[in-house]
């Protein structure tokens, strides 16, 4: 299937690691999701390895092990070949992609209450498809004691609390999916039935590069993005490189950012401290500390999702839910129904037209990205 496409329709010259280097890791337009590594190892090919957020060929010796299959530049994210084909399939036609429906919502769970970055809406759904088995594990990113994130992979819902809340910075989630063979073998530990390492059913929680990059690999139908099932969009308007932003925000708010207890970003940057003090902070005097990647980039609300979460445009708590696909559709409907979540009713004088309000409320943050590029 992947040769297939590949041939038909996008490749003359097939592109390789070489020219993803050339055009994307040295300009610093990489968004180190992991994706070209994690294909690569997990054909054990052996050419390929992430440095720090770099993708990178392992040593010069293992340069002549590249297959030059040319696949690690189709999945990147930041190319542009497949695109019209990925926009074709997820019915893309403007900067919102396909909207099913717009909902917002918060979770019913206590301690996913206090965890979560907004409604605690992904954490919630990730245990209700534990619950229901209809998951074997979930990608998502845990943190340091510097809150730095650290992409995991995590095989039961007590596990999944640690993951809540948001990292403004990079977590390669992809990356995670190197080896799908030692996932497996996790798997049957935690007493599940695995006969084929196909049979794997993972979620994926990620920012709208990676899930582009996940939509690549199920696009071309190649390992190891076949064992996704669901996947969970987070809006995103940016990424810090976390050493600089806490250079900044010492700056900025006198804050210690070892004494920064949840950060947030809304209208503004939201920084609340162990003591509870909330200090809002303008985004603009955060932008030194953006990572280059995200300037090119047009995505804020995860097209290519199942279904998207953030927080803006949703009353304080809860989170606004954009429903994408049928998968996303049946899972929220689901969800509700269970109890695991309360959805948010407008008040009578706003019903009518709080749906459409929002989505052009996030078109317009969208255009703010895109303009801000
Ligand atoms: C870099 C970044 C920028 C964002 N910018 C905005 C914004 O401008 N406006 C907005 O409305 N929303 C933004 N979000 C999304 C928002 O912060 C929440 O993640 C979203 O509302 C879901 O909240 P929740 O309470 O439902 O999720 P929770 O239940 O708290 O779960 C959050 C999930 O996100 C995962 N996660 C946390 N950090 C990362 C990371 N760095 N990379 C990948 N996965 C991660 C966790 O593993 C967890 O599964 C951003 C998120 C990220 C990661």
């Amino acid at each position: 299937m992947a040769d297939v496409l590949l041939k038909k329709t996008v490749l003359k010259d097939v592109k390789i690691f070489k020219d993803l280097e050339e055009e994307i890791i040295k300009t610093n337009k990489c968004c180190a999701c992991g994706a070209c590594v994690a294909y690569c190892s997990s054909q054990m090919f052996d050419v390929i390895k992430m440095e720090g957020y770099t993708p990178q060929f392992i040593s010069n010796a293992n340069v002549d092990n590249c297959k030059e299959c040319g696949l690690c530049y189709y999945i990147c994210p930041q190319t542009d070949p497949l695109m019209n084909h990925l926009n074709e399939k997820y019915q893309i036609k403007d900067e919102m992609g396909f909207v099913q429906d717009i909902i917002a919502a918060k979770t019913t769970d206590e301690k996913i209450k206090e965890m979560g970055q907004d409604g605690g809406l992904v954490t919630t759904l990730l245990t209700y498809l534990f619950d229901i088995n209809k998951i074997d594990a979930a990608i998502v990113s845990e943190y340091d004691e510097k809150l730095n994130p650290i992409p995991k992979i995590i095989y039961s819902k007590e596990e999944l609390l640690k993951s809540s809340g948001t990292r403004y910075s990079i977590s390669s989630n992809i990356l995670t999916l190197r080896d799908l063979y030692s996932i497996a073998e996790k798997i049957v530990e935690k007493n599940h039935q695995i006969y084929d390492i196909n049979q794997i059913r993972m979620a994926f929680v990620g920012t709208p590069c990676q899930c582009r990059a996940i939509r690549k690999m199920q696009l071309l139908n190649i390992s190891p993005a076949h064992v996704i099932k669901y996947v969970f969009g987070l809006f995103c308007m940016e990424n810090y490189d976390y050493e600089k932003l806490f250079q900044l925000v010492k700056k900025v708010i006198n804050e210690d950012p070892t004494n920064i207890a949840k950060m947030n970003i809304k209208k503004n940057f939201f920084i609340t401290n162990k003591e509870g003090k909330v200090y809002e902070v303008e985004l603009k005097k955060f932008d030194d500390a953006v990572r280059n990647h995200c300037h090119d980039c047009d995505e804020f609300t995860s097209r290519f999702a199942d279904i998207s979460f953030g927080g803006s445009g949703a009353v304080q708590k809860n989170s606004m839910v954009i429903i994408r696909t049928k998968l996303g559709e049946e899972l929220i409907r689901d969800v509700t129904i269970a109890g695991y979540i309360d959805k948010f009713t407008p008040t009578k004088s706003t019903i009518s037209d709080w749906k459409a309000s929002k989505i052009d409320l996030l078109r317009r943050m969208t255009n703010n990205k895109i303009n801000k590029s």
